[in-house]
């Protein structure tokens, strides 16, 4: 999508650090960090979140899932553990209107979290 940030970082006309990508999903660096570690994750369809996710987004979302182990492993937070979160709508705060995932690690989180 045009206007879209995440689409513009996948399609590399945005600058990312990219950590990992294939024909479907992209993984990059978040510019505002709140852990040691924390990567975005997304795909390369421009979804607008999980409330759009259709059916045919199956396949897509269980792909990213299973990317978020080699992501930890790669960041070496496989073993220590880490947290992967999805920001839904405005009272989550999401602020980017394409599907993402936060996988955060790197130091203690807390939980509840705010
Ligand atoms: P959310 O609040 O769940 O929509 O998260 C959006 C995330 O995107 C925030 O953590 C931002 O720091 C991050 N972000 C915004 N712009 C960029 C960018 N150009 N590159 C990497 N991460 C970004
Ligand atoms: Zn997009």
């Amino acid at each position: 999508m045009k206007n879209c940030l995440f689409c513009q970082i996948a399609a590399k006309e945005v600058p990312g650090e990219i950590v990992y990508e294939d024909d479907d999903i992209l993984a990059f660096k978040d510019i505002n960090p709140m852990a040691p570690v924390h990567i975005l994750i997304i795909p390369r369809k421009h979804i607008s979140g999980i409330t759009s996710l259709k059916e045919e987004d199956k396949e897509i979302v269980g792909k990213i899932y299973l990317t978020f182990s080699k992501i930890a492993r790669e960041f070496s937070v496989y073993q220590c553990g880490f947290r992967v979160i999805a920001n839904s709508g405005p009272d989550a705060g999401q602020a980017v209107d394409h599907l993402h995932f936060h996988l955060l690690g790197g130091r203690t989180l807390s939980w509840p979290p705010g």
